[in-house]
């Protein structure tokens, strides 16, 4: 079955009304919501906000369900050219707060032990693009970094910006997200929409003003994803 994950009720509310014979799975800390969309088996579930929250819930999501792909939506801050509801799809995904370079073996992002990068799904990744080829909606491939902070200047992400040039969305769950699925060896794929846009004076307004409705674009490509998974 195909795994859903969004932080924050706004992300998930569009997706949810499509699932079709609905049921509520509480398992301790999280609840999961199962059912099928055209005709694909779904598990939705609400993680939170922060790498942690979205870490263990995907862990909890792997644990007990059979998720065979995980696609996590949501809304992100925009840089290098990226405007409102575009959607950003990862083809690489990258903590922007995880630093131990220190040690001068490692880069901006890198876990000890682990690659640089997470990496989404080849498979998935050609599917949603080919999907969002049907909808009018502005894209761009590439990589989504996390942290556990509200980004609103480019100063507080000048290590990850140096290090890469096609960082188009930050976020605070898709690394934890991404981290969790790369561990369980599960194939998985993020889908932001842009809902403000760093160092732009009006970022604080935009967050609040764009959120459904670009929440409402991730879900959109969404589920013409599911359509073709
Ligand atoms: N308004 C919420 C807090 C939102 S935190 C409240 O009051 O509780 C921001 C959320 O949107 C996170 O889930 C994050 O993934 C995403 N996001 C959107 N723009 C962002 C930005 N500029 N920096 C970091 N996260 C951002």
């Amino acid at each position: 079955m195909i795994g859903i994950i969004g932080a924050m009720q706004e992300e998930l509310n569009v997706i949810l009304k499509e699932v079709k014979d609905l049921k509520e799975i509480k398992l301790r800390i999280r609840t999961f919501y199962t059912g099928t969309i055209s005709g694909k088996e779904v598990v939705v579930v609400l993680a939170g906000i922060g790498k942690v929250n979205a870490g263990i819930t995907t862990s909890i999501l792997l644990e007990n369900f059979d998720v065979t792909s995980v696609i996590n939506i949501g809304v992100a801050g925009g840089q290098n050219g990226v405007s409102h509801k575009d959607i950003v799809i990862s083809k690489e995904v990258l903590y922007h707060d995880f630093d131990v370079t220190k040690f001068g073996k490692y880069k901006i992002g890198q876990v000890p032990g682990m690659e640089s990068l997470f990496y989404a799904d080849n498979t998935l990744l050609e599917l949603t693009k080919n999907a969002i080829e049907k909808l009018n909606i502005k894209y761009k491939i590439g990589k989504i970094a996390t942290g556990d902070q509200f980004i609103y200047s480019k100063d507080s992400i000048t290590k990850l910006n140096n290090e890469y040039d096609d960082v188009f969305a930050i976020e605070m769950e898709a690394a934890g997200i991404a981290h969790a699925a790369t561990l369980y060896k599960v194939p998985f794929i993020i889908l932001r929409s842009i809902s403000d846009l760093i160092d732009d004076e009006t970022q604080d307004n935009d967050f609040d003003k764009f959120l459904e409705e670009a929440s409402k674009n991730a879900a959109l490509v969404l589920k013409e994803l599911i359509e073709v998974i």
